[in-house]
C-alpha cells in the first residue's frame, strides 16, 4: 500500500523559538516553506507524497535545527 493510500501524509513541525530567520528552508524548498513579514518560517500543512524530498531537504537545511519532518505513523 503505497502513502497516499494509507494517508499518511508526512508533517512538517517549526518549532518558532528555535527559528533565527536564516531563510534556507525556504530557498532550499519554495513550495513548503516561506518566510512571514516578521522574518521567521511558515510552513505548509501535510506534504504531497511527491515533494516529500524537498520537505527533508528544506529541514535539513536549517542551521537552528527549528524544523521536524514525521510521519504520523512514525
Ligand atoms: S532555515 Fe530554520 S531558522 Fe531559517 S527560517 Fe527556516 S526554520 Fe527558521
Amino acid at each position: 500500500m503505497t502513502t497516499a493510500e494509507t494517508g499518511q501524509f508526512l508533517t512538517i513541525t517549526l518549532d518558532r523559538s528555535k527559528c533565527c530567520g536564516y531563510t534556507l528552508c525556504a530557498a532550499e524548498a519554495p513550495e513548503l516553506y516561506s518566510i512571514d513579514d516578521q522574518g521567521f518560517a511558515l510552513v505548509a500543512g501535510p506534504v504531497p507524497v511527491e515533494l516529500e524530498e524537498q520537505a527533508r531537504r528544506g529541514a535539513e537545511a536549517c542551521p537552528a535545527g527549528a524544523l521536524l519532518v514525521t510521519r504520523p505513523s512514525d
